[in-house]
């Protein structure tokens, strides 16, 4: 069986070795006669799954018992209305910041549940970019400032997060433990399972327990981040089998170290921006010094090459390359668990495919 260079942005590639584990795993889990798919969320088994899970990604992200982990359902996108419903209390506002489509869409969400006040708007440009830390224009006040740490379909990726008084807030779907971050910096950060860490329609929060406690009483129980702090994420039956991916996955970023991909990332980035930059029948979409480290985008020097491009990448066992549908062009997602051996494959057919068309 040969598998091939996933570059999809998500779901995205995972650790072999993990789908191995969960392979050999799937039918009897440890003895027990049945799949851990099958077992009770509320039985030994399946609890032994959930607490290693959070207690590994308190280890590997540093988050103190000042913030409650949480394993929750419906994707990154349900905690765009999640965050507004909770945090953003009546007659409050919330800050937000528009780098791209992403953005744009967390606040579009936040708009129907209060006001909304745009600190910076640079949704719109190309090269795209996030804002720099001068542009915001912050409310007296906020709510929280809400951030996109990584554009998933543009590129761009805030390299230092902002400092500011309000609780920051920050949709890291596609860079979450990519690279270090200080956790204390945040009032929440929360990702959608299937880029970094699992399979798809689940979502990790990592919240400040004290935000938690601004929600209206007359939120219903399932989108009150106060129930799923209090029930340790099992109000209702949690996603057991995305859980126990995402064990797996930390497991195995302990066990390649955290620093080593979070050093490995930088030179997978490094390598593909090189071709890039090194070879005019390329450009890459994003400005220098936003350019994301996660997904690399870039442009060839007409939509037919670039149809071609994606075509002979296919050919040669490199899939998911085509841009996203709203800005075309190309996009190689490099997540944790793409390994560097096929970005330098991708160098080389870029290499080639260069000196033909070019
Ligand atoms: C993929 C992605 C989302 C959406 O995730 P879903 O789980 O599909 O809701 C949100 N934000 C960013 C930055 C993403 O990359």
């Amino acid at each position: 069986m040969a598998r091939c260079y996933n570059f999809c942005a998500g779901p995205a590639t995972l650790p072999q070795a993990v789908l191995e584990t969960a392979r050999d795993e799937l039918v009897d889990y440890q003895n027990s006669g049945m799949s851990i798919m099958e077992s009770s969320h509320r039985g030994k088994q399946y609890a032994a799954v959930h607490e290693e899970a959070e207690a590994n990604i308190r280890e590997l992200m540093g988050v103190s018992d000042d913030y409650a982990v949480l394993f929750l359902q419906g994707g990154a996108s349900t905690q765009f209305a999640y965050i507004p419903i909770n945090l953003l209390g009546e007659g409050q506002t919330a800050d937000y910041t528009n780098s791209g489509a992403w953005a744009a869409k967390a606040i579009k969400e936040a708009k129907l549940i209060g006001n909304v006040n745009i600190a910076a708007d640079c949704g719109a440009e190309i090269p795209t970019r996030v804002p720099s830390q001068e542009e915001l224009q912050l409310t007296d006040g906020g709510a929280y400032l809400h951030i996109t740490s990584n554009e998933t379909i543009s590129g761009a990726q805030w390299k230092t997060y902002p400092t500011v008084d309000a609780p920051l807030v920050a949709d890291m779907s596609s860079d979450i433990l990519s690279r270090p971050v200080d956790v204390n910096q945040f009032g929440l950060i929360y990702a959608g399972l299937q880029k970094n860490l699992g399979p798809s329609g689940a979502a990790l929060v990592i919240i400040r327990k004290e935000l938690a406690e601004r929600v209206p009483a007359s939120t219903p129980s399932m989108f009150k981040y106060a129930t799923h702090i209090a029930q340790g994420s099992m109000f209702n039956t949690p996603p057991c089998f995305s859980i126990y991916i995402l064990n797996l996955v930390t497991r195995w970023i302990k066990a390649q170290g955290a620093q080593t991909i979070f050093d490995q990332n930088v030179s997978k980035a490094a390598t593909l921006y090189g071709a890039i930059d090194a070879d005019d029948f390329y450009s890459g979409t994003a400005v220098t010094d936003c350019r994301s480290d996660m997904n690399v985008t870039w442009r060839l020097p007409s939509e037919a090459l670039e149809a071609e491009f994606i075509k002979q990448a296919e050919a040669q066992g490199f899939k998911g390359l085509k841009g996203h549908r709203s800005v075309g062009g190309i996009r190689a997602s490099i997540y944790n668990a793409f390994p560097a051996e096929g970005v330098d494959a991708l160098v080389a057919f870029m290499k080639d495919f260069g000196l033909k068309n070019g």
